[in-house]
């Protein structure tokens, strides 16, 4: 089966897409099932800094829950899951849980995209913070706010897990997991302990840092800890990135040993063999 569970429309800061023509898209290359993951934060249009607050979230998710059940009953045969990108930012998470309890989303992503302030997600804002440290501080740095949000943990499988790498390979040259491995295993054993999944992350493997997220080495760390839930992701922001490089990601997943699938109702995952 196959499913893309991290796609962006327009009730995303960063986003135009409508959730017909992302349907429609996804339709055409045979996925059988999507989630549509907005960001839960905005953006200050002046100084460009994160916002979050749970009344603008409540009512703009309330909007695209209600749009995504219009838009089903034209595709009965496409079942449009409610999801959200959620983003770690200590001083928020309490308003954050308070939010995703009132929404009863289907699929939660949990994604860190900021250190030290710097969104990091970004090819242009991540110098910011690569050209003044090294490497060994920025991706230490990031691991940690992974682990912290796993303790958190209140999603369904982390997002674009080594995301690091994207802005960080200009300045560091290509990513090497075995260097950060013991703080990523201790990530994904308390990823496998909480019942957390992770996504294949396929927006960049043809742009930027040519990758995958996560790096294939990591993907063969979560099947021997025993992660139990893996996702696959375009994180498309237009409807014609719906599906990218998912053909190669699922041969890199079999590699790596991995062999379902996970989609999600109300939170709770069921396995399909891939
Ligand atoms: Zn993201
Ligand atoms: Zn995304």
């Amino acid at each position: 089966m196959i499913i893309d569970y991290h796609l962006h429309n327009h009730f995303s800061c960063d986003s135009e897409s409508e959730t017909s023509d992302i349907a429609k898209k996804a339709i055409k290359l045979g996925i059988q099932e999507v989630c549509i993951t907005n960001h839960v934060e905005t953006f200050d249009p002046e100084t460009g800094d994160g916002l979050f607050s749970y009344e603008e979230a409540t009512s703009r998710f309330t909007k695209v829950k209600k749009e995504i059940e219009e838009t089903q009953k034209n595709f009965p045969n496409l079942p449009i899951k409610f999801g959200v990108e959620l983003e770690y930012v200590k001083p928020w998470m309490s308003d954050m849980k308070r939010f995703v309890d009132a929404m009863d989303f289907d699929f939660m992503i949990g994604s860190v995209h900021a250190v030290d302030g710097v969104i990091i997600s970004s090819s242009e804002l991540s110098s910011e913070l690569y050209e003044k440290v090294t490497e060994q501080y920025s991706y230490s740095k990031y691991f940690e706010n992974l682990y912290k949000m796993v303790e958190w943990g209140s999603f369904s499988a982390v997002g674009h897990f080594d995301i690091c790498k994207k802005g960080g390979y200009k300045f560091y040259g290509p990513f090497n997991p075995q260097k950060y491995k013991n703080q990523i295993t201790d990530v994904l054993e308390l990823m496998k302990k909480k019942g957390i999944g992770i996504e294949l992350n396929t927006r960049y493997m043809h742009k930027d840092c040519n990758e995958i997220f996560p790096h294939p080495d990591i993907l063969k760390w979560c099947v021997e800890i025993g992660v139990e839930h893996y996702t696959i992701g375009s994180d498309a922001h237009t409807a014609e990135e719906v599906g990218q490089n998912f053909e190669e990601a699922l041969t890199i997943a079999k590699e790596a040993g991995i062999t379902s699938l996970s989609t999600y109702e109300k939170q709770r995952p069921t396995k399909h063999k891939i």
